[in-house]
């Protein structure tokens, strides 16, 4: 909380060292992150309007060894900056890749995992077909190839569609190309519109949880949601609403035909083996 008086200036300068300092000693441990085993996904269940399971989003998380469980909120920019998200970015879908084989013999294979990739992993990479994309179509341990049938959805924030460098702009192409999923994360966050949509072949929209939290006592958030939804399917875009946690919610962002929900209403991000045996017992 943010107070004003002499006292909050001399903690905010303790707090940017700490900062600073903390950053530097995070970079330096995400080296060893890898191959110390201290990544893990948990996943979370996306539910259609009939109340089953269509998808999983893989959401990764960092058991430090000292410093305890580290959410993605505060490591994953630093990793951007040091340009080690390329790799931690592969281990993910390497990861997901795995967890899919396992997920569809549960749920069948219609069901996809959801995955979050840093403009970095589609800006960065080097001229023809990236490894990224590569990583994603191939499969390392010769089993069936997981993306041939739609396996896993790439989740971009709208941020990215906004300064869209040539690499990106190649790599969406690519995704188009090979039959990727994209769906766009945080939607209505940045300033990016439905023509962007339009333009780039997005397959899913998410609507940011904060809009959907709003949903319960304002408004304006109700009006928003239900636009959103209603252009998105003038688009041929399907809507998932992000972070639902009530009944009422749910009511209301069905009553407005939305595609998809996810959210701790539902379910916490859970492990891969709790996700093997998650029964959807809400009512729909
Ligand atoms: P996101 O992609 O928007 O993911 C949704 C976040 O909302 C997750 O936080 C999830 O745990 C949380 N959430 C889900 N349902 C609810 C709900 O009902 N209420 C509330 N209050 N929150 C809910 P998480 O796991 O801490 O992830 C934070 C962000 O970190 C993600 O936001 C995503 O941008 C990023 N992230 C996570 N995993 C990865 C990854 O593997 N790669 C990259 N590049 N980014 C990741
Ligand atoms: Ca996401
Ligand atoms: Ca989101
Ligand atoms: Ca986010």
């Amino acid at each position: 909380a943010k107070k004003c008086g002499r006292d909050s200036v001399r903690r905010f300068s303790w707090s940017l060292k700490d900062a600073l300092v903390q950053r530097i000693e995070l970079i330096k441990d995400l080296r060893h992150a890898i191959s110390n085993q201290e990544f893990y996904l948990v996943y979370q269940p996306i539910i259609d309007s009939k109340g089953s399971v269509v998808k999983f989003e893989a959401l990764i998380r960092w058991q430090h060894p000292e410093k305890g469980l580290i959410p993605p909120d505060q490591f994953i920019q630093f990793a951007e900056e040091s340009g080690q998200i390329i790799e931690i970015g592969n281990w993910v879908i390497s990861e997901a890749k795995k967890a899919l084989i396992d997920i569809r013999r549960v749920y069948g294979d219609d069901v996809q995992v959801s995955v979050n990739v840093s403009p970095i992993q589609l800006s960065n990479q080097q001229g023809g077909i990236c490894v990224f994309l590569e990583s994603l179509l191939t499969d390392p341990d010769g089993l069936k190839d997981a993306q041939q049938k739609n396996g896993l959805v790439v989740e971009i924030t709208e941020h990215l569609l906004m300064n869209l460098d040539e690499n990106t702009r190649k790599a969406l192409l690519d995704f188009r190309e090979k039959g990727i999923q994209v769906a766009l994360d945080d939607f209505g966050t940045g300033h990016s519109s439905l023509a962007y949509v339009m333009n780039h072949d997005i397959d899913y929209l998410k609507i940011d949880k904060s809009f959907v939290q709003k949903l319960d006592d304002e408004s304006s958030a109700l009006s928003l949601c239900e636009a959103i939804i209603l252009m998105a399917h003038k688009l041929g875009v399907l809507v998932i609403a992000e972070g639902v946690e009530t009944q009422h919610q749910v009511d209301l962002l069905l009553g407005y035909g939305c595609d998809y929900l996810q959210g701790f209403y539902f379910s916490r991000p859970i492990s891969l083996e709790q996700a093997l045996t998650y029964q959807q017992n809400k009512v729909i």
